[in-house]
């Protein structure tokens, strides 16, 4: 490897929102994520996502409206 290219390797801490730590490397010392193997549906089999920020909440009052649309709208015969 050249010299002085490079950025620090560290090995890293990343915290999940649901509170599931693990280590990683990268070149920054701490992330935070807010999902991970052990809370995403994928991998949990379970619907129930650990939604802190209320995202999911807001998509889906956000995209309710186009569902209403789509069974309004069909094409005139
Ligand atoms: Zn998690």
């Amino acid at each position: 490897m050249k010299k002085d290219i490079h950025p620090e390797y560290y090995k890293t801490i990343l915290r999940c929102a649901c509170g599931n730590e693990f280590e990683a490397g990268s070149t920054v010392k701490e992330i935070n994520v807010e999902i991970c193997s052990k809370c995403h549906p994928f991998f949990t089999g379970k619907q129930k996502l650990a939604d802190s920020a209320g995202r999911v909440e807001r998509f889906r009052r956000k995209y309710a409206k186009f569902d209403n649309k789509s069974t309004g709208n069909k094409p005139k015969k």
